[in-house]
């Protein structure tokens, strides 16, 4: 049995990570609008891997017993005002959903809930790569973005991106 404080807080990471699918779908159709079709696949895919974050969650809960709670999806907060401001909030947004998976760990340590640490152990790993990800969109827009050629060329790149279904196994 999970201790009740860490299925409250898996339960809410749930809606975190919708929510998470959510702000990058908005992403990508800002980008999709902008013209920037790379930028809007990646982002598009980026909200498949949330979606597939929130549902290894669900299992999780499910298979040790616990429903998980569907609750409401709130509407992106954030409303950038171009390219460079989108990346630097998927950078931030990145950040805080670490914190939280932290916040999560945390709380499963101090229960010695070690199930519970070892199912987000691919999770801690998982925001590493997703901060270095997102770190280097805005690192890279920052050198190529005012230059049409070398945006062209970084947007078809970004195009190249393609779904895969997350490596963890439950
Ligand atoms: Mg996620």
């Amino acid at each position: 049995m999970l201790d009740q404080k860490v299925v409250q807080l898996l339960n809410q990471q749930v809606n975190k990570e919708f929510y998470s699918a959510y702000l990058y779908l908005d992403f990508s159709n800002f980008f999709y609008d902008q013209g920037l079709e790379g930028f809007g696949k990646w982002y598009l895919v980026q909200a498949q891997e949330e979606r597939d974050h929130a549902m290894l969650f669900i299992q999780y809960m499910q298979n040790n017993g616990e429903r998980a709670v569907l609750e409401t999806i709130d509407k992106p907060a954030i409303s950038p005002e171009n390219a460079k401001e989108v990346l630097a909030e998927g950078l931030k947004h990145e950040r805080y959903v670490t914190s939280l998976i932290h916040n999560i760990y945390d709380t499963a340590h101090s229960v010695k809930d070690f199930r519970t640490m070892q199912f987000l152990d691919w999770f801690v790993k998982e925001q590493g790569e997703e901060e270095t990800n997102a770190d280097s969109l805005v690192k890279r827009f920052e050198l190529f973005g005012d230059d049409p050629k070398s945006l062209y060329m970084l947007d078809s790149e970004l195009g190249s991106r393609i779904y895969t279904a997350p490596s963890l196994v439950l």
